[in-house]
């Protein structure tokens, strides 16, 4: 079940505004924030409210 938002930006091919954004769930949301966060790109990870 996707319930995270993983936003980020690598700021060698984008502008900073840009913001890209993986969808993950509860088992893969803390990989997925840790390959960004290493490489610098995480920009923050809302959760996805149920609609
Ligand atoms: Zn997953």
């Amino acid at each position: 079940m996707a319930t995270w938002s993983v936003v980020w930006n690598n700021p060698k091919l984008h502008t900073p505004d840009r913001e890209k954004i993986w969808v993950a769930c509860d088992e893969h949301k803390q990989s997925l924030s840790d390959f960004l966060s290493i490489r610098s790109f995480l920009k923050r990870v809302d959760p996805i409210e149920p609609t």
